[in-house]
């Protein structure tokens, strides 16, 4: 598979200006007006922010399949190009495309669409705010793509679930040199550990108790060093089986710098056995065991922030992630391995669910990259050596309110607990703001080292 540039829309940097459209008419219309360009920005009344109407150059193009006169095709360089010798003017294109990408324009009297300007899009350039950027959509494939899927086909996970996402890239990316341990929860409930004997997954896996992950994959690793064997000593866990009942083994295991990669799957709950509370659930959520009624309107407390706890420890790496951001998923996942040679690390995934979280089966991204792009669920990482760093901009995120909408588990929300849950955000988000710019009084970068009672001096 050959790499896909397309042009990426991000509505948080977007104020509408129009700028991107301007430079498009000027481009490529013969009248340089506004209304002949090929890339349309609209406001979404309904989501609060602007959108794009523009072509994304498909892998497998509706457009094209729809075309009678084949005057519509995908190109080597991964442009759906449009052939004005076979187009016979029948605008059936314009209806195939649901993403408003090919337009019939009256002045130019065919149908007309995005070309990317034999690679340095004109829209792009003019876009002062980052809001489009010009980006290979297969770069992650081409890197990792090679690599074998180490789970079987057919998982059985929850419609729409991410969790088998999850399972898939971090070991395709850990690889076959793995033991892996998935205490209870959704990862073995979706088929990892297998049916009827049989395995889910290419790796030895065991299946410990939700309170015993760690300290059984100390041993295991141990076990292995003493035969002689370097082998990846890997957990996938829920909320539950790291933060709550299984914390007590984490905790030990981190502290002792064992050389383990844990990952977190956090989905705010336990919600392979009917969605109760955890303590990760967000304060104000509905679940099975904080109900919604006279006397109760969702969990009473915030959600403790595990990443931050395992931080404190001095772990080798601490890590956020997220489904929505690939790419910086995959390089989190390099780093994590990396560290786990050395010492202890730890990675936590935002994983949004579908049936405990109630929203659509097809929004799971969407969820996931609005808790990202609110502050709701900041990515950040943390090396012994350079302290917490910040993966991406906090400083100018969504409302949280734009969160909180997508998901049943908030309809019941009053005004006092959205206002709750916005400062709780604001607090968060600077505790992290803070931690990554710490600094001494000489103004040099300070982090909190493990083999020291004390902060110490990066800069010394
Ligand atoms: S015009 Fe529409 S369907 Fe055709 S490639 Fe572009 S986005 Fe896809
Ligand atoms: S208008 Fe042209 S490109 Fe579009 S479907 Fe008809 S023939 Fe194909």
């Amino acid at each position: 598979m050959s790499a896909t540039p397309t042009i990426a829309f991000d509505p948080a940097r977007c104020d509408g200006c129009g700028d991107c459209m301007r430079a498009c008419a000027s481009a490529k219309s013969t009248h340089g007006n506004t209304a002949q360009s090929r890339i349309r920005i609209v406001h979404d009344d309904e989501a609060g922010h602007w959108g794009v109407a523009q072509c994304r150059q498909c892998g497998d193009p509706r457009c094209a399949s729809v075309c009678p006169a084949a005057a519509l095709a995908k190109g080597d360089d991964g442009v759906v190009a449009w052939d004005a010798g076979r187009c016979v003017n029948c605008l059936i294109c314009t209806a195939g495309c649901t993403f408003g990408g090919i337009a019939f324009s009256a002045d130019e009297g065919h149908v007309v669409k995005c070309d990317q300007c034999a690679g340095a899009p004109q829209c792009v350039a003019a876009c002062t705010r980052g809001a489009l950027r010009y980006v290979t959509a297969a770069k992650l494939y081409n890197r990792w793509g090679e690599l074998e899927d180490l789970f079987v086909p057919g998982l059985g996970g929850c419609q729409g679930c991410n969790t088998e996402l999850i399972m898939r890239h971090t070991l395709r990316r850990v690889g076959p040199n793995t033991v892996l341990a998935t205490p209870p929860g959704c990862i073995p409930g979706m088929g990892s550990v297998g049916y009827n004997g049989m395995l889910g997954c290419k790796v030895p896996v065991f299946h410990p108790l939700l309170t015993n992950t760690a300290s059984m994959l100390t041993g295991i690793r141990r076990q292995h060093k003493r035969k002689g064997r370097n082998v990846t000593a890997l957990a996938l866990a829920g909320d539950g089986g790291a933060g709550d009942v299984g914390f007590q083994s984490l905790s030990g295991a981190a502290e002792r710098g064992e050389q383990i990669l844990f990952v977190c799957v956090d989905n705010e709950g336990y919600m392979n056995t009917g969605a109760q509370r955890s303590g990760s659930t967000t304060y104000g959520a509905w679940t099975a065991t904080t109900p919604i009624g006279d006397s109760a309107r969702g969990k009473a407390q915030d959600a403790k922030n595990l990443p931050l706890l395992m931080m404190w420890h001095g772990c080798e790496y601490v890590a956020t992630a997220s489904t929505a951001f690939m790419e910086d998923f995959y390089a989190k996942l390099e780093a994590a391995l990396d560290a786990s040679e050395r010492g202890f690390a730890y990675l936590h995934l935002y994983s949004p669910c579908t049936s405990g979280w109630r929203f659509p089966s097809a929004s799971n991204i969407e969820v996931a990259r609005t808790a990202v792009e609110t502050n709701f669920a900041v990515l950040w990482e943390y090396r012994r050596e350079q302290g917490l760093t910040l993966s991406r901009d906090i400083d100018d995120p969504l409302p949280v309110t734009d969160y909180l909408k997508l998901l049943g588990k908030f309809r019941h929300l009053d005004p006092a607990q959205i206002a709750h849950i916005e400062q709780h955000v604001a607090e968060q988000a600077q505790v992290l703001r803070e931690l990554a710019g710490m600094r001494s009084r000489e103004g040099k970068r300070i982090v909190c080292h493990p083999s020291d009672s004390m902060a110490v001096d990066l800069d010394q």
